[in-house]
């Protein structure tokens, strides 16, 4: 199967043949039209397994689909939170979003603590669609104001079982009280404790499960 056969965006498959991807992997396979659909999905899978491009894709699409070319900040409200455990997987994702992203008009940054947090109030005032972040710095923000999540229409957490074992649950669930109940949502976790089964329980609607 191939990556047109997915029903991605030209523009989408204009970017993955840059990245020099011929055939989508296993997990790429299951989660595209799944998610262009638009249900909500429980992902178990390893990093390596090209999961980043799994939900990355899809998501731009969704997005895209239905996007505005206005350039004034308050219509271009925060559509898709991806939350992430680590500084470093949070920069990973956000260039992977910058390279699968390059033909589509979205605006994207990435926040994460251990920085300044003044340097990167100017990048989401300016407004952002596309917001990767770690959970402590982005409530951070949210109490300062500096962004509302009341838009978002997807919601993606990457390796959650990590975000759990780091402590990040309180956060988490403070962060989705200000999201919108009607939103998709989207979980990838390499292992499934009790924990991350009740925390998609709590988050999750009538979710596809994915393994590979
Ligand atoms: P991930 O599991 O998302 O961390 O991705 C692992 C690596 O696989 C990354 O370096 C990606 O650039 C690469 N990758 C993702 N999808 C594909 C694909 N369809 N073909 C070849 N490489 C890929």
């Amino acid at each position: 199967i191939s990556f047109e056969q997915l029903g991605l965006s030209t523009d989408l498959l204009r970017a993955i043949s840059e990245q020099g991807y011929t055939n989508p992997t296993p997990i790429q396979q299951q989660a595209i039209p799944i998610i262009l659909k638009g249900f909500d999905v429980m992902g178990g899978a390893q990093t390596g397994t090209g999961k980043t491009a799994g939900f990355t894709l899809p998501m731009l699409q969704k997005l895209e689909s239905h996007a505005n070319s206005s350039t004034s900040p308050a219509k271009h409200p925060t559509r898709a939170l991806i939350l992430v455990p680590t500084r470093e997987l949070a920069i990973q994702v956000y260039e992977s979003v910058r390279a699968y992203g390059k033909y589509v008009a979205l605006k994207s940054a990435v926040i994460y603590g251990g920085v300044n947090i003044d340097v990167q109030i100017a990048a989401i005032r300016s407004g952002v669609e596309i917001l990767v972040a770690t959970p402590g710095r982005l409530l951070d923000h949210l109490q300062q104001k500096n962004l509302i999540l009341s838009k978002i229409e997807i919601l993606i957490l990457d390796e959650a079982d990590r975000m759990l074992d780091m402590g990040f649950l309180p956060d988490i669930k403070q962060i989705i009280q200000m999201l919108p109940d009607q939103r998709q949502n989207l979980m990838f976790s390499a292992t499934f404790s009790e924990e991350i089964k009740k925390l998609a329980g709590k988050i999750l609607k009538s979710p596809i499960l994915i393994e590979v």
